[in-house]
């Protein structure tokens, strides 16, 4: 068993405005089709070849038209390779993920609002609940007042009357 050095998260700081959206991770791939690795993404390639299978099929190569990330696996060969997956493919399959994502990006962005929102709502209520209890105590202190106190405190305002 290794024992590893234990290290807290490290988060970017941020303005205030911007840390909600910035919770929420999003790609920033600049092709969506292969997730600039230049192999087309598993499950995209699963929508192409209905019983792809990562381990034991060709590599699909990306041939999206602004993707230049095959590259550096074209030299494993043809045989390695699954060239099938032609530009309006990978232009397809990179519009699909594109759009998941910003719908993802945004549920998640729409979860977080929501959680926030009904944090601060949970504070207003426990303000009020607060509000509301005090003055009931105050007033129960006040009902707590017997009326010898009442005289008591009547008759030291007269004599403070009394006496100016
Ligand atoms: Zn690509």
């Amino acid at each position: 068993m290794m024992n590893f050095p234990q290290l807290p998260p490290s988060k970017p700081t941020r303005p205030e405005s911007e840390q909600l959206h910035e919770e929420v991770w999003r790609p920033d791939w600049q092709c969506f089709c292969c997730q600039d690795t230049g192999i087309v993404n598993p499950h995209l390639a699963r929508l192409v070849i209905s019983d792809y299978v990562w381990e034991r099929d060709r590599l699909p190569i990306c041939q999206a038209p602004k993707c230049g990330k095959s590259s550096r696996w074209l030299r494993l060969g043809n045989n390695n390779l699954d060239m099938r997956f032609i530009s309006t493919i990978c232009q397809q399959l990179d519009m699909y993920n594109r759009e998941n994502w910003r719908l993802t990006v945004e549920r998640k962005v729409f979860d977080l609002q929501a959680l926030v929102q009904k944090r601060s709502m949970s504070g207003i209520l426990d303000r009020t609940f607060n509000d509301n209890r005090e003055i009931q105590q105050r007033k129960a202190e006040i009902e707590a007042i017997t009326s010898e106190q009442w005289m008591a405190m009547a008759h030291a305002y007269r004599g403070e009357d009394d006496e100016a």
